[in-house]
């Protein structure tokens, strides 16, 4: 498993609001991780509308004054609670349960901006990368698939005051395993239990690394994520086991129905980083979507881009095919964010939630 680190000032400038994108960076060590593909049997449709309709939950109250000692305040209720003093912020967990690959939201509204404000926020020890929308800056936190299920902390600091801490829980998602499969074709184009093992640990998890070394701090959306297909049948869930003999791997994305041929669209704004051929993965592409979030689309039939494209959510980046270690033509999402890759339709969900 691969580490990499980044390091740097840590907290997001708040600024005045028209400065509010002010550079920042981390001191934060992740992992990165990946999925392997392969088509499963068909699991579940997707339904729209499992989310819940309102994006409130609880609230915290931050009294931010120097040299006083913080309050804070925790509500169950929808209502924010105002407390007079300078440098305040109503902050937003939604949810505060979550499964392994699953995504939380941290909203942080400041009431009172000052000219040095700072904010910045955590889960655990992974830090979320924080940015403006509207009103309020938003960070998206995602379960690892192999976080150890616990309560957590969420701790958001404004204004380096001490910090707010709220708990969190990460749930095991208990994983199903399944039988890695390799059909005919597949031995006979060279795959094996084993060489699949391999490739990627020669191969492909290096390129990908290089294709996720350097992620930008900012933003390059401005909206929520959105579907890659016209149409969304999950026929590969996030997260299963796949076993065969000593070889296990772990499916750190999602399989969707396609027939080879089918227009695959950028879930949102970007940068391609990668677009190029692996041996397990097929044909590549890698997004940086800004704020350390990463797509990746596996098994592609063709590109429509090129490292280095500045891209636009909806656009047309390629065409899903049956490429690399893939058992029958489909099409797979892979998004990574903060360095692990996470429930990819899970994330776009909660994306659409809290940018509505
Ligand atoms: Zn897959």
């Amino acid at each position: 498993m691969a580490k990499f680190s980044s390091n740097g000032e840590a907290d997001f400038l708040v600024g005045s609001f028209a400065q509010k994108m002010s550079e920042f960076s981390s001191r934060n060590t992740a992992e990165i991780d990946y999925g392997d593909s392969l088509v499963a049997r068909k699991i579940s449709k997707l339904h729209d509308s499992k989310i819940p309709h309102a994006y409130c939950g609880i609230f915290g109250i931050v009294r931010t004054m120097k040299r006083l000692f913080f309050s804070v305040l925790l509500f169950s209720f929808f209502l924010p609670i105002f407390v007079s003093g300078a440098g305040r912020a109503i902050i937003e967990i939604q949810p505060k349960t979550i499964m392994q690959g699953e995504t939380l939201v941290i909203k942080v509204t400041p009431t009172v901006f000052s000219g040095t404000s700072t904010i910045s926020a955590w889960v655990g020890s992974r830090r979320l990368w924080l940015f403006p929308y509207n009103d309020s800056f938003l960070g998206f936190y995602s379960a690892p698939a192999k976080a150890t299920p616990m309560r957590y902390r969420a701790t958001i600091a404004v204004n380096r005051e001490p910090a707010v801490k709220i708990p969190v829980t990460i749930k095991n998602a208990k994983f199903p395993v399944t039988k890695l499969v390799v059909t005919d074709q597949l031995k006979n184009s060279g795959f094996t239990s084993n060489t699949i093992g391999s490739n990627l640990a020669t191969n492909d998890t290096p390129a990908l690394i290089g294709a996720l070394a350097h992620p930008s701090n900012k933003p390059y959306f401005t909206k929520s994520f959105g579907y890659p297909l016209e149409k969304i049948v999950n026929v590969g869930a996030f997260g299963n086991y796949r076993k065969s003999g000593k070889t296990v791997l772990q499916h750190l994305g999602t399989d969707l129905e396609a027939t080879p041929g089918t227009p695959v669209y950028a879930i949102n704004d970007g940068v391609v980083t990668m677009a190029t051929r692996l041996i397990n993965y097929g044909n590549t592409i890698v997004i940086d979507h800004g704020a350390h979030i990463f797509s990746m689309s596996l098994h592609l039939d063709r590109f429509s881009v090129s490292p280095g494209d500045r891209i636009t959510k909806g656009q047309i980046i390629g065409y899903s095919g049956n490429t690399g270690y893939s058992i029958a033509p489909h099409f797979h999402l892979s998004v990574n964010v903060n360095g692990t890759s996470i429930d990819p339709l899970k994330f776009i969900e909660t994306t659409q939630t809290a940018m509505k």
